[in-house]
C-alpha cells in the first residue's frame, strides 16, 4: 500500500438479519440452497459497500459466508465426525462440545476460493482474507486419531497452505490466520506453534498476518480478562519468536486492552494491525480515542508498518454500531495521516 496507515477490520462484520439472527454469534443461516447461495453473496455485496463508504482500505468479506471462524472450515474436511462429539476444554476457559478427530484429516476441495473471486469481482482494494491457525484448529476439536496436538496441527497447516494459495491465486491480497490460541498454550506455540503457522504460510508471495487477540466479547472471555490483572503480558510470551518468523503482519488487540504498548517494540520490522476499536462495547470510539491509541503505538512500530484495525471480529455487534465503528477506525486513522504528514 503506497498510503500511510491503511486500515481494515480483524475479521467478521454483522450479517444482515434475513441471512441470520443477528446480535449473535453463531447463529444458524435463515436461508436454504440456491437462495442461501445468493444470500450470502448480497451479504458479501453489503459488507463490501459499508467498509467502502467507511473508507476502510484494505476489505474482507466479513465472514458473511461462515457461521463460525474454525467450525466452518473443518466442516469442509474429511476425517472429522461432527455426530460424534465429546466435551473438551476450550483454550483452557470454557467447556464446549466439539465434533471428533476420526481418521486422517484432508481437504477433498477448496472451502473459501469461490467465495474470495466473487469479493475479487466487486472491488479494486485489496483483500484480506481470515483463515483458522492450526493450534486453534486443534484446540477447537477431539482428537480420537492422530492423539497428538502438535501432529493434528501439522496436518492442518499443510492443508490450510493448499486453501492459501488458492486464495492468492483468486487475488486475495493478505492471507491471515487467527490464532486466538496463541495467547494462551505459550509452551506449544514456542516449541511448534509458529513452525505451524510459517507451514500454513509457506511459500505465498502475498502478504501474510497472524491475529492474536483476547476474543470476541462474550461471557466466557470478559471474565477471562478480568482474571489477568492490570497488565496483560501475554504477548510477550510469544512476540520474540513471532518477530524472526517468516509471517508478515501480527494483529493485535490495543484498545482499551491492558497490554502495555510496549509490547510491540518486540515485533519491530514487522508489520503490525494496531486494533484500535474495542468490539466487546457497543460504545462506538471517537475518531481522536482512535487516533490517541494509533499516537501511542506509533512510539513503537513505524509509520509506514503501522495498520490501524479493529481488536477482533464485530460478528456479535449490531449492523449499526458496527458501521460507527468502520467510521471512527476511518476518521481516527485520517487524523494521525494529517498528523504525520504536516
Ligand atoms: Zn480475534
Amino acid at each position: 500500500m503506497n498510503k500511510l496507515l491503511p486500515t481494515s477490520t480483524a475479521g467478521s462484520l454483522p450479517r444482515p438479519s434475513w441471512l441470520a439472527e443477528p446480535e449473535k454469534l453463531w447463529s444458524p443461516w435463515k436461508l436454504h440452497g440456491d437462495e442461501l447461495t445468493e444470500g450470502k453473496q448480497d451479504a458479501l455485496r453489503v459488507v463490501l459497500s459499508d467498509q467502502q463508504q467507511a473508507g476502510i482500505d484494505i476489505v474482507s468479506d466479513g465472514e458473511q459466508t461462515r457461521q463460525h471462524f474454525v467450525t466452518t472450515f473443518i466442516e469442509h474436511l474429511a476425517g472429522v465426525d461432527f455426530q460424534k462429539r465429546e466435551t473438551v476444554r476450550i483454550r483452557d476457559r470454557y467447556d464446549a462440545s466439539v465434533p471428533t478427530v476420526v481418521g486422517a484429516v484432508s481437504r477433498q476441495k477448496p472451502v473459501f476460493v469461490e467465495d474470495a473471486k466473487f469479493l475479487r469481482g466487486l472491488t479494486d482494494r485489496p483483500i484480506k482474507w481470515a483463515l483458522p491457525g492450526p493450534m486453534t484448529m486443534i484446540d477447537t476439536l477431539y482428537d480420537a486419531h492422530y492423539k497428538s496436538r502438535e501432529k493434528l496441527a501439522w496436518e492442518f497447516a499443510r492443508i490450510l497452505n493448499d486453501e492459501a494459495r488458492e486464495l492468492e491465486a483468486a487475488g486475495v491480497d493478505i492471507v491471515q490466520f487467527d490464532e486466538p490460541a496463541f495467547n494462551v498454550f505459550f509452551d506449544e506455540v514456542n516449541d511448534w506453534g509458529i513452525a505451524a503457522l510459517e507451514r500454513a504460510a509457506e511459500g505465498l508471495r502475498c502478504e501474510t498476518a497472524v491475529h492474536i487477540c483476547y476474543g470476541y466479547g462474550i461471557k466466557a472471555n470478559t471474565d477471562w480478562k478480568k482474571s489477568l490483572g492490570e497488565e496483560w503480558r501475554q504477548y510477550e510470551q510469544v512476540f520474540p519468536k513471532l518477530q524472526t518468523s517468516s509471517i508478515g503482519m501480527v494483529s493485535l488487540e490495543c484498545q482499551h486492552s491492558r497490554v502495555p504498548m510496549e509490547l510491540i517494540e518486540l515485533l519491530r520490522g514487522k508489520k503490525v494491525m494496531v486494533g484500535a476499536i474495542d468490539v466487546a462495547t457497543d460504545a462506538v470510539e471517537t475518531p481522536e480515542e482512535v487516533a490517541d491509541v494509533l499516537r501511542r503505538a506509533l512510539r513503537f512500530v513505524d509509520a509506514d508498518k503501522l495498520y490501524p484495525c479493529t481488536n477482533c471480529g464485530m460478528a456479535p455487534l449490531s449492523r449499526r454500531i458496527a458501521q460507527g465503528k468502520l467510521a471512527a477506525l476511518s476518521a481516527g486513522a485520517d487524523i494521525v495521516r494529517r498528523e504525520l504528514s504536516a
